[in-house]
């Protein structure tokens, strides 16, 4: 019988099978891992090398576990999501853990979107969304965890509604949530020396707590992975181009019904049926956006993608997964989100599909702007 083998970041048992279930590592990588004693699973190795700060991933049983003591404890709940990977970064059932806990929810990375974008706008829509999700937090607050001068108003509000209590800082990995504690320390000073951690009970999770001046404390949480997240599906490489890095330049396409857009390699945007309209990209200005014919867009795909077609890079090409469809009709203003890559807006009714790498979620929300 085979030997089990288990990743060294969460913890999965190791499997070369399934592309989208827990522990998958392509049979390359894990003889590669075997032969240096470090055996990953494929979207902790790439998330290992694409972080500077590596954060602790999670089975899904630490995680519940983690989960069930935000419910146990009297504190504020500062949930931190990526704005830009709204849907990819919200911690499903999570109004359902925290109890009676308020919850203040973050917007971070607040710096990519358009600056034009007004931010009461932006706060009003993560609340609808927020509701939706079942989650009513009692404030929301954008930031940029890069800029140090963001953290007077997020340091005011966590004052104003812990009220005397511990505070736990939970995300998603990728959100900023390790950025975001590193400016709350830098500006909370002398508080460097005194940070510790310790174990959630029943985990072998461990929390850092942050003293506050009242002899409380901020915990700061491991991020649990999402599995929907595009990072998982790429290389180290890949996922600088297709994080943007600094405001992203939404682009606009005067389509006609039977027209297809490529992002790079990763997705493909087909207008189906509709009046010729305004379609708007929203991703990395590192992504081009290619146009072409729908009815030869498979040829198109299959001959070009890691070359014209870029990310996925030549010799990712063999390990990527094939694009799957999702076809939406479309009535009003909407985005069609690849998770973690970014949207495109459709302005007018149409039928459109959206294509992403097998695993990784297309879905629609009211437009974001
Ligand atoms: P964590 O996994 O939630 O702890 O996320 P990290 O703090 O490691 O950040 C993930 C990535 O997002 C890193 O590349 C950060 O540089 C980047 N990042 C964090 N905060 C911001 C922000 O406010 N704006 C932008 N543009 N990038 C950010």
């Amino acid at each position: 019988m085979e030997e089990e083998l288990f990743c060294i970041g969460c913890g999965a048992k190791i499997q070369t099978e399934h592309p989208n279930e827990l522990g998958y590592t392509p049979q390359s990588a894990l003889e590669k891992g075997l032969a240096n004693g470090e055996v990953y699973c494929q979207r902790c190795f790439r998330l290992r090398h694409y972080n500077e700060i590596q954060d602790v991933s999670l089975t899904d049983d630490d995680f519940l576990r983690l989960l069930n003591e935000l419910g146990k404890a009297d504190a504020l709940i500062v949930n931190v999501v990526d704005i830009f990977d709204f849907n990819g970064s919200l911690i499903p059932g999570l109004h359902r853990f925290v109890g009676d806990n308020p919850v203040l929810l973050v917007g971070n990375k607040v710096d990519l979107l358009p600056k034009s974008l007004k931010r009461g706008k932006l706060t009003q829509w993560m609340r609808e969304r927020a509701h939706e999700e079942g989650l009513r937090p009692v404030d929301i607050l954008l930031t940029s965890a890069r800029k140090s001068n963001e953290m007077a108003e997020l340091l005011e509000k966590i004052e104003e509604y812990r009220k005397g209590r511990d505070v736990f800082v939970v995300g998603v990995t990728n959100v900023g949530k390790s950025t975001l504690i590193n400016q709350i320390i830098k500006q909370t000073a002398g508080v460097q020396d005194l940070i510790t951690t310790s174990q959630f009970p029943g985990t072998t999770l461990d929390k850092i707590e942050i003293p506050l001046d009242d002899g409380q404390f901020l915990f700061d949480t491991p991020g649990i992975i999402h599995r929907h997240q595009m990072a998982h599906y790429l290389g180290k490489k890949d996922l600088k181009i297709i994080a943007p890095h600094k405001e992203i330049k939404p682009k606009t396409y005067q389509l006609n019904a039977g027209q297809t857009l490529f992002l790079g390699g990763l997705a493909r945007f087909d207008f189906i049926q509709g009046d010729r309209a305004p379609f708007v990209t929203y991703v990395s200005n590192d992504i081009d956006p290619h146009r072409t014919k729908l009815e030869k867009a498979d040829e198109f795909y299959q001959k070009h993608v890691g070359g014209l077609l870029q990310p996925p890079r030549p010799d990712e090409v063999a390990d990527f997964p094939d694009l799957a469809r999702f076809e939406f009709s479309i009535k009003e203003k909407t985005d069609i989100v690849f998770a973690g890559l970014g949207w495109v807006t459709v302005t007018k009714p149409a039928v459109v599909a959206g294509w992403a790498p097998k695993g990784v979620d297309v879905l629609t929300r009211k437009a974001l702007i």
